[in-house]
């Protein structure tokens, strides 16, 4: 179901205010986490500004520390859904346990699978039950056939409403940046299914400098849309200060990208 042999037409995931793989740039952004009702409310109205049709915020979040902020959970989802209707744009944020499908859903336009549940089987076959769109993110060390499998875990359960992210993986030298961005990755599994393919330049990067220019380079290699992490005070990010763009970098990276997607 997922291979470009049985399906040659491309796969346009449309959602109330947004279509991934259409004709325009889809453009994601958020904070990486929902930490207030009130920010939620201030970075929706950045990212709107700046053309984005889709929110992000995890209220579930899936920290390396078991002492880290782990989210607002069902409060940190009303807050993103009131924020995002207000502004009349679609919710993606992460759900990371299968038990949570259903209440993530009632709140969510799609479903963000993480890096690190890219191959939690059964959280994939409880996303493929339902009918909302699923945004499945790239294992930090998963290969392209393993991105394939997981996508069909989805499709196989009867949900092809999915997108693909590439959010940089792990190689032998992640000092200067967080992952190793593969730009290759998005033509590449262009060519071998026909869901459309997104880019994370915030998780790959892992400094917010480095932010815009990955995200120019996957745009100019073809991706349909872009999910960013956007935050007006980094130092006291809850999550990802460190990669987070302020508003107004924000608005250029926007710019610059759909300037650079009129052109491929
Ligand atoms: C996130 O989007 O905040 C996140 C945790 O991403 P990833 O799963 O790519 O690390
Ligand atoms: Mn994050």
């Amino acid at each position: 179901q997922s291979s470009r042999l049985l399906h040659p037409e491309d796969t346009i995931v449309k959602t109330a205010h947004t279509e991934v793989g259409g004709n325009k740039l889809a453009l994601m952004a958020g904070p990486c986490s929902v930490e207030s009702e009130e920010h939620i409310h201030r970075m929706a109205k950045v990212a709107k500004e700046a053309g984005a049709t889709v929110l992000r915020g995890g209220a579930f979040k899936p920290r390396t520390s078991p002492y880290s902020f782990q989210g607002l959970g069902e409060e940190g989802l009303k807050y993103l859904r009131e924020a995002a209707d207000e502004n009349g744009m679609d919710v993606i944020t992460e759900v990371m346990d299968d038990e949570h499908v259903e209440l993530v859903g009632k709140y969510t336009d799609f479903f963000q699978i993480g890096a690190r549940n890219m191959q939690n089987f059964s959280l994939l076959k409880e996303v493929g039950k339902t009918k909302i769109p699923v945004a499945l993110k790239r294992g930090m060390s998963a290969t392209i056939d393993d991105v394939l499998n997981a996508a069909e875990y989805i499709a196989a359960c009867g949900n092809n409403q999915i997108i693909l992210i590439e959010r940089g993986i792990r190689t032998f030298d992640n000092k200067y940046t967080r992952n190793t961005f593969d730009v290759g990755a998005v033509p590449v599994l262009q060519q071998l299914t026909h869901y459309p393919v997104i880019v994370d330049p915030s998780h790959a990067a892992g400094v917010w400098d480095i932010v815009t220019p990955l995200a120019q380079a996957g745009v100019a290699a073809g991706a349909s849309g872009l999910i960013v992490e956007i935050h007006d005070d980094p130092e006291h990010a809850f999550s990802d200060g460190p990669q987070a763009l302020k508003p107004d970098t924000f608005k250029e990276m926007a710019r610059r990208c759909e300037e650079i997607h009129k052109v491929v």
